[in-house]
């Protein structure tokens, strides 16, 4: 698949045709990677960020929330229910917080690891290669880190510089080869319908993915947090839908968004993130692809499954403690975030029975065919 049939498939409005993509995404998925569904246990073990991401709603320049990291009790607490469910991996996901040292967090891996043996996925951003050395010494499999969008200008208009230890755009990227070459398992992934973004942009993302060969993929739509510039922008443009967003430009500056935004954009929506789903499944039909917690935000009845039957193969049921839950507020409305371990894991897994899946067993990390 090339650019531009990426693009037509992106695009691609008839219904039937669709059928055919999400039929064939789910086969190859089916052929490939088989009927499990690999749970992975999401642990959010801090909302604390020095950066200034103008669509996240952790943002350092978000101060009105309250700020948490969870203790090294906390994380084995989830890590035992992990164990008790039955998953193959705990994940442990974060701001850019550099409070959480680099032995603290090696000192978790190897816990977790010996009391109950999970896989552990890491996604707490950009660190330094020492930080990253550690971490894979002492036991840790899989890192996470999405490059957001490989439009250049688009990520700098959304990624204000943070001064010391940031990657910038290539850097970013970058990030996934140096993982990789430390022996972690990379996983990356963009948002889908972020302001700004083309047609070309999305179909650019998806080869990018490949050219990576990346083990794991998570996408999601972009969703508006109020409280952040480029969810102000997104009420500018969504309050103007009879005006050319491109006219739209010196208001969306004014509250943050600097961007030449084009009159063809991505919308954010879930057929979008199913298309992709599917795509990307054709593209890397042996990679580990979630069903994303965006997509679940989204349409909280049928997002999940419905990202599980158009290519995916992975779903992170939320374990972080209950108190934690509503302050990682990356977006509004985020899935589950009332309820109990407890409550989240009984709801995967009713949602992987329902359409005749199964909970995978082991680490389920990519197996190459
Ligand atoms: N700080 C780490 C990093 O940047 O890799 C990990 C945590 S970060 C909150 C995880 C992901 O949340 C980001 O990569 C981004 O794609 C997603 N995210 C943040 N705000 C979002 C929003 N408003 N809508 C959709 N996804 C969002």
């Amino acid at each position: 698949m090339n650019e531009h049939e990426i693009i037509r498939w992106l695009r691609e409005e008839n219904p039937d045709r669709l059928a055919e993509l999400f039929r064939q995404a789910d086969a190859v998925r089916r052929e490939r990677v088989g009927d499990a569904v690999h749970l992975r246990g999401l642990v959010e073990l801090s909302n604390i960020c020095r950066r200034n991401c103008l669509y996240c709603g952790v943002r350092a320049g978000h101060d009105t929330i309250e700020r948490y990291r969870l203790t090294a009790d906390e994380v084995t607490h989830a890590a035992r229910l992990a164990a008790e469910f039955g998953y193959g991996t705990l994940v442990l996901q974060a701001g850019e917080d550099y409070g959480l040292e680099g032995e603290f967090v090696a000192d978790l891996i190897r816990r977790v690891k010996k009391e109950y043996g999970l896989a552990i996925t890491l996604s707490l951003g950009e660190r330094t290669e020492t930080d990253w050395r550690l971490w894979r010494e002492a036991g840790a499999d899989r890192y996470l880190i999405r490059f957001e969008t490989c439009n250049r200008a688009l990520f700098e208009a959304i990624h204000p510089p943070v001064g010391k230890n940031d990657l910038g755009f290539e850097g970013r990227i970058g990030a996934l080869r140096v993982l990789r070459s430390l022996g972690y398992e990379i996983g990356s992934g963009v948002m889908i319908g972020i302001p700004g973004q083309t047609y070309a942009d999305l179909a650019r993302d998806l080869l990018t993915f490949r050219e990576l060969d990346l083990d794991m993929i998570g996408n999601g739509p972009y969703l508006p947090h109020p409280e952040t510039p480029l969810g102000r922008a997104a009420e500018i443009l969504a309050k103007n839908p009879e005006t050319s967003p491109a006219a739209l430009h010196p208001l969306l500056a004014e509250v943050g968004f600097d961007y030449p935004i084009s009159d063809d954009c991505v919308p954010a929506d879930n057929l979008t993130a199913f298309k992709v789903i599917a795509l990307t499944r054709l593209l890397l039909p042996d990679a580990n692809i979630p069903s994303t917690t965006a997509i679940a935000t989204n349409d909280k009845h049928l997002g999940r499954v419905t990202g599980l039957q158009s290519g995916a193969n992975v779903v992170m049921p939320n374990l972080t403690p209950t108190r934690y839950r509503a302050l990682y507020e990356i977006y509004p409305h985020k899935s589950a975030t009332t309820e109990s371990p407890e409550e989240t894991h009984r709801t995967a897994i009713a949602q992987i029975r329902s359409i005749g899946r199964y909970p995978g067993t082991g680490p389920g990390g990519r197996t190459h065919h």
